[in-house]
């Protein structure tokens, strides 16, 4: 693909219109650099000086140089001058075009022909003809091309026709959406309008499409030649049913509309139900059913003072607002490719409308005044988008009221990035509505008032998932942006074990809701009056059911709820959120309260296993691109080894007195666990009783379990993690969350491999997987005798262990691992 270069002489001005035209690429990324501007201003204003600079020509053509040749767009003037001089300051230039297009609509025509692949000759041609649209649409000439008989082609050609029937024709975006419609088809279309004759046009070819100055109403006449022309017309009438998947925030502008007929919005289905357009995930199980609340901006701490001058300040604003942008262009591309792909994803186009919030010059030059008069760059964004939230609040009109939900979206997505994603959540009855949580919010949530939470993103492994399953707080993430349009108050029903949501439901589906949840009840309340007894298999194995303790106050709940053992203590909550590490005595009694919880039950207490996603404030660590292949778990452990020493110092302390095992996480290799166990061979005075295992979250490590068992007393198979690393799928993404099912048969075949390989060694799985109904047969199947979930799912792992025989899960695991795929194993 070629690269582009935008010469302008006002730094601004270059990003806006790159801003612009990768709109209309939908996902598809083209390199495009910036030789904009003058030096910085000292205040590290995101302004330049205005001009251009023939050695940033320079560096930035060399900056996007593909191989396949660059085309270099300029503004006016000394523009043209510095890219001139450029070309002769390179030693060795690639192949270069000066194009005399204008520079917006020939920065847009070009990337959207690049993305499709055109040559460097190729989107130069497109770049210089892209004030054709406009001429057209200007009545200044035909629009069309040097006239081509619309049967040119009629021989060996297919041939369909659509009617526009957008409110405002063709214009730029719906365009785009045909241009994206044929990448990578193997055929020729072309159009004509046939309302005006304008055409034929290219359908590869923003500019052209734009020229036909189709307007609604007006019917186009697509001609394909080539293998793929049938697959290509069926695209494009498809594209034009869909109304070229526009919806209102990208209309050029907007128009009274009433908001139940908005795509956007969650819709009343046949059923009654009203769902939302994207398939939540179910992420914590139980029915939840409440009136709708989302965070306030109340429960946001906002700073009081600016951190520095306004200048920083600024620059802070303009940091988080790039970033918002790129993680929602990151968005658009992830869903826009989903929906060629057809799979289910959130709408690109509620991300497209923030990103249009986001591009809003007068409210970022509001919030900026703001700050110039002395706010804080967080207060100063707030504020302004609040203004401008409340007078849409207060008109008539339904659609515009609507608008407001997004400012109040788009506002917490800054200020999420500006303050660190840490603003507390102050719990409120009903349903929480919110884009994500953090571990931080989730875990500061009361389940006694909060009786659900529908994300907009968010994925099942993430830790706050975790986090509010073990509150037993019913969840579903991934719900799409739509959600958080739903009005405070609003009645809200959802299934977060299935992933059914309905949102202000008829009566008889809320009624089925409301049974579903008594018909749970009367399960737990049968699972909880036998869950202090053992769970023994109809042919006689038991099983240990343990919980997984992330805070001191769960020990307790967890032996109520009458679990065995504590299979997995993450000791990470005693070291998170603070500014020092925890000193051994204070590490010794939190650990000696959860034993004591325990009353002479085994506690397994991970040592600390953060990085990655979780980093240590009080301790430098290396910047990482990949933190989740970085230095995590026991790699963090050993290269800080003082902070290791304490606490095994302080975990040995506690064995002296209760049943406690160590595990080392994320281990790799037999030499990291030699290193730990010399460590505590060091500390642990002679005689102690402590038992030592390691977390089986490395697909490498489960290959080699057989060397392992010779080092270990026991393994515990964390799946969470297991399957991120098995599938390649980062546990935090929900773009990824359907492929990172742990019942995939390749993660299956690991865990059999641990099984076989432990031979003596006892196995256990305490990831997420292990409380799934589907997959505790399978797992005992295939070996495990213990299963730790979170403190909730202790009564009913309970139950359903009690319900099985181990010969029938021994062949069901056999076939799961035949299978082909996680949704066979699962059928
Ligand atoms: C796991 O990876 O499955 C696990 C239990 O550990 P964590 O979720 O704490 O990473
Ligand atoms: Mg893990």
């Amino acid at each position: 693909m070629i690269g582009i270069v935008v010469v302008s002489h006002s730094r601004p001005l270059a990003h806006a219109a790159v801003d612009l035209a990768t709109q209309m690429l939908h996902g598809e990324r083209v390199r495009i650099e910036i030789a904009a501007g003058l030096a910085e201003e000292p205040s590290g204003d995101d302004k330049a000086l205005l001009g251009t600079d023939a050695l940033a020509v320079a560096d930035a053509i060399a900056a996007a140089d593909t191989g396949e040749g660059v085309l270099v767009l300029m503004d006016l003037g000394s523009a043209i001058l510095s890219a001139e001089l450029a070309l002769d300051l390179m030693p060795t230039a690639p192949e270069v075009k000066l194009c005399a297009a204008p520079l917006v609509e020939g920065l847009v025509a070009a990337s959207v022909a690049a993305a499709g692949g055109a040559t460097l000759t190729e989107a130069a041609n497109e770049a210089e003809n892209a004030l054709l649209g406009k001429r057209a649409q200007l009545g200044l000439d035909a629009g069309t091309e040097p006239s081509a008989p619309a049967d040119q082609h009629a021989a060996d050609s297919a041939r369909a026709s659509f009617t526009v029937d957008n409110e405002h024709g063709l214009h730029a975006r719906p365009a785009s959406r045909i241009v994206a419609a044929l990448r990578g088809l193997d055929c020729e279309v072309r159009l004509r309008n046939l309302a005006n004759g304008a055409g034929p046009a290219a359908g590869r070819s923003l500019s052209r499409i734009a020229a036909l100055g189709a307007l609604t109403g007006h019917t186009i006449e697509a001609t394909a030649t080539g293998p793929d022309a049938e697959v290509a017309l069926n695209r494009l009438v498809e594209l034009a049913q869909r109304r070229f998947d526009e919806k209102i925030a990208d209309a050029p502008t907007s128009s009274p509309r009433d908001t139940s007929t908005e795509p956007g919005l969650t819709e009343r289905s046949a059923a009654g139900t009203t769902t939302a357009s994207t398939a939540p995930l179910p992420a914590s199980p139980g029915i939840g059913i409440g009136p709708a609340w989302q965070l306030e901006l109340t429960e946001i701490a906002l700073p009081d003072q600016p951190s520095g001058p306004p200048g920083a300040e600024r620059h802070l604003l303009n940091g988080a607002l790039a970033r918002t942008k790129n993680r929602l262009r990151a968005h658009i591309g992830a869903a826009e490719d989903a929906r060629l792909h057809q799979q289910p994803s959130p709408e690109p186009e509620v991300f497209q409308a923030h990103l249009l919030l986001l591009e809003d010059e007068e409210l970022v030059a509001d919030a900026h005044r703001r700050i110039d008069n002395g706010a804080s760059a967080a207060t100063a964004w707030a504020s302004s988008l609040d203004t401008a939230a409340d007078e849409l609040e207060a008109l008539s009109d339904p659609y515009l009221r609507a608008r407001a939900a997004d400012l109040r979206a788009v506002r917490d997505q800054v200020l999420a990035v500006l303050l660190g994603h840490d603003t507390e959540v102050v719990s409120r009855p009903g349903i929480l509505l919110a884009t994500d949580l953090t571990p931080a919010q989730a875990s500061g949530l009361d389940p006694s008032i909060v009786t659900g939470i529908v994300l907009a993103h968010g994925s099942p492994t993430s830790h706050a998932a975790i986090i509010t399953r073990a509150k037993g707080i019913p969840s579903v993430h991934a719900a799409g942006e739509e959600i958080l349009r739903v009005p405070a108050g609003v009645i809200i029903a959802l299934d977060g074990g299935t992933g059914e949501l309905a949102v202000d439901p008829e009566t008889d589906v809320l009624a089925k809701f409301k049974t579903r949840a008594s018909e749970q009840r009367r399960q737990r309340l049968l699972a909880e009056s036998t869950a202090g007894q053992v769970a023994t298999m109809r042919d006689g194995l038991t099983v240990h059911v343990a919980a997984n303790i992330g805070h001191v106050a769960e020990a307790a709940h967890a032996v109520r709820a009458g679990a065995d053992l504590a299979g997995l203590v993450r000791t990470e909550f005693l070291f998170l959120g603070r500014e020092h590490a925890p000193s051994v005595d204070e590490q010794e009694q939190v650990y000696r309260e959860i034993a004591q919880s325990f009353e002479g039950r085994r506690i397994v207490l991970r040592t600390l296993d953060v990085g990655g996603d979780k980093p240590l404030p009080y301790l430098s660590q290396p910047q990482e691109h990949n933190p989740f292949l970085g230095l995590r778990g026991i790699r963090f452990a050993l290269a800080f080894p003082q902070l290791l020493r304490d606490q095994l110092q302080a975990i040995v302390r506690v064995a002296a007195d209760h049943p406690v095992s160590v595990m080392f996480p994320m281990v790799t290799v037999v030499d990291e666990v030699r290193a730990a166990r010399a460590l505590l061979a060091d500390i642990a005075p002679p005689g102690i009783d402590i038992e030592v295992g390691i977390m089986v979250e490395v697909p490498a490590v489960a290959t080699k379990a057989a060397v392992f068992a010779q080092l270990v007393d026991f393994f515990s198979i964390g799946t969470n993690d297991l399957a991120q690393y098995t599938l390649a799928t980062e546990r935090g993404n929900e773009s990824v969350a359907d492929l990172a099912d742990p019942l995939d048969p390749g993660v299956l075949h690991l865990i059999d491999h641990v099984c076989r390989g432990a031979g003596d060694t006892r196995v256990a799985v305490c990831g997420e997987v292990a409380a799934d109904p589907t997959a505790i047969p399978l797992l005992l199947g295939l070996g495990v005798t213990e299963l730790s979930v979170t403190p909730p799912a202790v009564p009913l792992v309970k139950a359903a262990v009690r319900e099985l025989d181990l010969r029938e899960c021994r062949a069901a695991a056999a076939r799961a691992l035949s299978c082909e795929s996680a949704a066979a194993v699962r059928g």
